[in-house]
């Protein structure tokens, strides 16, 4: 069984002036979590815990394991992720970490629902048999404890070949169970262009898995490939949309849900300057494209599902009714079936309309009059 205890997660990278209302309006809201890596989820101190179980050693305590501002560098934070991947070994292991990312990670901000990203190739030597054993146990207890539910979401490390892609996808279809419901893409876009994993791609949707992939860094056109040759039904991240008016309008069009993370992107330098203006975001959804919000790598980037929209009631003066259209977003864009998508509609609705709306932000923060807002009620 897991620790009881609540896991301590590091603080806040992107702190906000305090602002109760915003911050009352922002717990209170539900959540849909589509981006979101177990690797990326698991506490200091957890991975303090299994590397002393494993014998690992680590060069860095709990408080200082993650060090969010130095992962401006992709490939420091990907070295990071390797530590922690590495000292998850287990299927007790996958259950603690899943159970933590699920619970205090994700039932104590709201998110209803997850989908969360698994990086087998993260996991050096674990079978992937004995690593969905402990995730679904995870899952399953976090479901009955907590009321939360979730998926999972098989990532191909894009860093690597086609040929240990399609390895990897014939390992899911090999062990199909009904929780993995997709693969990703993921890993820095630069070392793995898109198109190099359409085998892989094309064996999954034969086998009727949803396709996702991140593009972080890459020209839109890349948002194409994904589309057109890869069959994916949305994108993580995708910022760069915004610089070509023609793919955006077919976005657009075609409602492609883009799975945005304000944090993470901020610090990592996807979705602007680092300046924290969330800029790429506002373009996103005053063109109209269906954006989902979540936090990728909460606590290495120091946030969670919560700040991640506290950080966007601030910066772009977001409110309740644009906030929850996210959510709706995602629910939309799930890989649940349209029972289940129904179900959390009626939850999600009720939780909106038991929050608080925060009042409108000061004319420097508001969102620029020809913002589109959303239909949240949907
Ligand atoms: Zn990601």
């Amino acid at each position: 069984m897991p620790d009881s205890a609540t896991p301590a997660y590091p603080a806040h990278s992107r702190p906000v002036p305090s602002d109760p209302a915003v911050d009352a309006m922002v717990a209170a809201l539900p959540k849909v979590s589509l981006h979101c890596h177990l690797i990326g989820t698991v506490a200091p101190q957890t991975v303090v815990d299994l590397a002393a179980k494993h014998g690992v050693p680590l060069a860095r305590s709990a408080d200082d394991l993650y060090d969010h501002d130095s992962y401006e560098d992709l490939g420091e934070f990907l070295r990071v992720l390797d530590v922690v991947g590495s000292v998850i070994r287990d299927a007790d292991d996958f259950h603690r970490v899943t159970y933590e990312s699920l619970t205090a990670g994700g039932a104590a901000h709201g998110v209803l629902y997850r989908e969360i990203q698994l990086s087998p190739p993260g996991h050096p030597g674990v079978p992937y048999p004995r690593l969905l054993e402990g995730v679904v146990a995870g899952l399953r207890d976090a479901r009955t404890d907590v009321g939360i539910d979730a998926r999972l979401v098989v990532g191909i490390n894009r860093e690597r070949s086609a040929g240990e892609a399609v390895e990897l996808v014939e390992q899911v279809i090999a062990h199909r169970i009904e929780e993995v419901v997709g693969i990703g893409l993921d890993y820095a876009e630069v070392n793995g262009p898109p198109g190099r994993f359409v085998e892989a791609y094309q064996l999954a949707g034969r086998a009727g898995l949803g396709r996702t992939a991140h593009s972080e860094s890459g020209p839109p056109r890349h948002v194409l490939t994904l589309l057109d040759d890869l069959g994916c039904s949305r994108v993580d991240h995708g910022y760069h949309v915004v610089d070509d008016a023609e793919i955006t309008a077919r976005c657009v069009e075609e409602r492609i849900p883009f799975n945005c993370t304000p944090v993470s992107s901020d610090i990592g330098r996807y979705s602007g300057s680092g300046d924290g203006t969330h800029h790429r975001i506002r373009q996103m959804v005053d063109a109209g494209l269906c954006v989902t919000i979540d936090s990728d790598d909460p606590p290495m980037f120091g946030t969670d599902p919560t700040h991640d929209f506290r950080v966007l009631a601030h910066a772009l003066g977001y409110r309740r009714d644009q906030l929850a259209a996210f959510t709706f977003n995602a629910i939309d864009a799930c890989w649940l079936d349209e029972s289940e998508k129904a179900a959390l509609r009626r939850r999600a609705r009720a939780m909106v309309a038991a929050t608080p709306d925060a009042p409108a932000p000061p004319p420097a923060a508001a969102p620029d009059p020809h913002h589109h807002s959303q239909e949240a009620h949907r």
